[in-house]
């Protein structure tokens, strides 16, 4: 779409700090971080919200969730166990969708929060 922030991120016309790349995603650093680390995933492909997907969106829905926690191993925010497994480390991933949700972006992206608690959001 000739107007959306992220399809002109996604075809490099707007700068952005681009941590992967493939055939289908882009992830990139969210230019007003909640969180130590804060990524955006987002499909190619524009789809405006998470309601526009239906079942031809499935396996693009997958590579999304799917890259998380490779982000978050790279960036040092992976969830890990000590000797008597206890959990430490880890990430939130979110989707906000339409108005209500707290959209502000129309182009569907999936928010990666990491690092050291404490962070501003969302909790
Ligand atoms: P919200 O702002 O309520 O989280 P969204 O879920 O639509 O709404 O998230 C849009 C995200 O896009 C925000 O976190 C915002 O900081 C980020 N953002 C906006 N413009 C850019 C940009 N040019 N580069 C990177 N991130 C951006």
């Amino acid at each position: 779409m000739s107007d959306c922030l992220f399809c002109k991120i996604a075809a490099k016309q707007i700068p952005a700090t681009i941590v992967h790349e493939d055939e289908d995603l882009l992830a990139f650093k969210d230019i007003n971080p909640a969180a130590p680390v804060h990524l955006l995933v987002i499909p190619k492909l524009h789809v405006a919200t998470l309601s526009d997907c239906d079942a031809s969106h499935t396996a693009l829905l997958g590579k999304m969730l799917a890259l998380a926690p490779r982000l978050a191993a790279e960036h040092g925010c992976a969830v890990g166990y000590d000797a008597d497994g206890t959990p430490g480390g880890g990430y939130k991933t979110l989707i906000n969708s339409g108005p209500d949700g707290g959209q502000e972006v129309y182009h569907l992206h999936l928010h990666m929060y990491g690092g050291p608690r404490p962070w501003r959001g969302p909790r």
